[in-house]
């Protein structure tokens, strides 16, 4: 074994064979998601149901994926640990997110897509049938489903334009949904072919159902309840830079807690474990400094510009960890570069001081990105580590020109990744990104371009 793999393995916790085990890898997540989504449709086929025609039988097949796409958004968000598919949350949330439009889109078109081939036949047909909906109390839980759910994708899309607080947001999108969950399945039990004929399906649907609202409750009050028992402790705030706050929890319950270097977690300092009032940010120190958790958080709104008014010692709720980066991934890289924008820093710190607590030999190179200078968090410990680390050196990058000597003036960009990177060896070095999704977006498509295959780049989007 070399002294590489031997530093690696030694920080390797027991835990991870089986968290392996229970992870797919990202390739695969879309075929499993793909084929969850198609098992209702195909239990229907053994029902041979008369479809009335090509038509019909496209709808029946667009209405039951969707219902089941509906469904599997509570799992996707629902911050499930263990779960293989769902407990890659960075990947579950973005499919949450964009699936969530496409389902919007998809059921305001629902009734036109009914409606349309009694158009076709005639006007008047067509006029008829839409008054007969419109008027039908059978279709009445159907209807407000569908007005629901209109109006709160449509808030979901538009919450940061609408200036929405965003506890406010969370908690009536998760109400809203509950309820287009009961109503549409109300009505599909009722009016829905698949439902409507089939006893075996009301079972089917009423259990999917059951067990969106069940998940829904499981985090809000038992998962809540459990972390009551084991709250960490606030052990320090200060200032990190002109724009950010260091902010370090202890863990003083006698429950374990751990975690890899790259990973978040959510935290909730209102004194109410209840409280919606829980925020997403990434840690920042690395496991050997257990039993604290440092965390670098950038003001932005009201929650992080008001961090000084907590009381050092008081209470603080941690759900996590959560998130799939891990220097795991890289174990076989010969270099790693680590590039951060603003916020984004908390996270390649703690790969860097995983990698430093790890006396990793590889060679190692940071980019760090900000508006300017005075918001370069951390500058004295990560220069001494330029001198510690066997081989590792840090390039700063301001969007605001600076007197400070080697800093790049502008934004991260291809010329500047290239000078991290020996390209010999750009196939077999590994990459990890955290930032803001424009910067990760652009850059992802960067780091293609320099030949670093796409299985080699990690990264985290600080938004969801
Ligand atoms: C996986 C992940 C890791 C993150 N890591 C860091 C980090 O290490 N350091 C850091 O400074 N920031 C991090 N963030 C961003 C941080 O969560 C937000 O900046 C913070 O919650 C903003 O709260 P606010 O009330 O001050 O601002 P607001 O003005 O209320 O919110 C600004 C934006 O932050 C997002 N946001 C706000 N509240 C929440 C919430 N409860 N849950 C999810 N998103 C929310 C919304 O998109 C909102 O538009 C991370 C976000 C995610 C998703």
């Amino acid at each position: 074994m070399t002294e590489q793999s031997l530093a690696i393995n030694r920080s390797r916790p027991i835990r991870r064979p089986i968290r392996r085990l229970l992870q797919i890898r990202k390739s695969n997540l879309v075929v499993a998601y793909l084929v969850i989504l198609l098992v209702p449709y195909l239990a229907t086929l053994s029902l041979n149901i008369d479809y009335k025609g090509l038509y019909s039988a496209a709808l029946g097949f667009l209405n039951t994926v969707a219902m089941m796409a509906f469904f599997i958004q509570f799992p996707l968000a629902g911050r499930l640990k263990y779960l293989p598919m769902f407990s890659n949350i960075d990947w579950s949330m973005s499919r949450h997110k964009k699936v969530g439009k496409w389902l919007g889109f998809f059921f305001l078109l629902h009734p036109l897509l009914i409606l349309t081939p009694r158009f076709l036949v005639s006007f008047d047909d067509g006029m008829t049938s839409v008054v007969e909906a419109i008027t039908s109390p059978q279709l009445l839980t159907g209807i407000i489903a569908w007005l629901v759910m209109i109006l709160w994708v449509v808030l979901a899309i538009f919450k940061d334009r609408l200036r929405i607080n965003y506890e406010t947001w969370h908690l009536t999108h998760l109400l809203g949904f509950v309820i287009v969950c009961v109503l549409a399945t109300l009505h599909i039990t009722s009016v829905g072919r698949h439902g409507q004929f089939e006893a075996q399906f009301n079972i089917l649907w009423w259990g999917l159902c059951a067990m969106s609202v069940g998940l829904v409750l499981y985090n809000q009050l038992v998962k809540k309840t459990i972390l009551k028992q084991k709250p960490f402790t606030l052990a320090s705030i200060t200032r990190g830079s002109s724009r950010d706050w260091l902010v370090t929890l202890r863990n003083d319950s006698s429950h374990d807690f751990s975690f890899e270097a790259g990973q978040f977690i959510w935290i909730n300092t209102s004194g109410s474990v209840y409280s919606m009032n829980e925020h997403p940010f990434s840690i920042a120190s690395c496991s050997k400094q257990l039993p604290e958790i440092a965390m670098i958080i950038r003001e932005l709104g009201d929650y992080t510009s008001q961090l000084d008014t907590l009381t050092i010692g008081q209470q603080v709720y941690v759900d996590g960890p959560y998130g799939s980066m891990s220097l795991r991934d890289s174990e076989t890289a010969r270099g790693i570069t680590l590039i951060a924008g603003g916020a984004g820093m908390g996270p390649m710190l703690s790969l860097l001081r995983e990698l430093a607590a790890n006396h990793d030999p590889r060679p190692i190179r940071l980019l760090y990105g900000n508006n300017d200078y005075e918001q370069m968090v951390l500058q004295e410990e990560i220069q001494a580590l330029q001198k510690t680390m066997p081989d590792f050196t840090q390039q700063l990058v301001c969007d605001k020109p600076t007197d400070i000597p080697g800093v790049h003036q502008g934004v991260i960009v291809n010329d500047y990744i290239a000078e991290t990177i020996d390209p010999e060896l750009a196939n077999v070095w590994a990459v990890y990104l955290c930032g803001p999704q424009a910067m990760i977006e652009s850059l992802k498509a960067s780091l293609r371009s320099l030949g670093i295959p796409e299985a080699n780049v990690h990264y985290e989007e600080i938004s969801f």
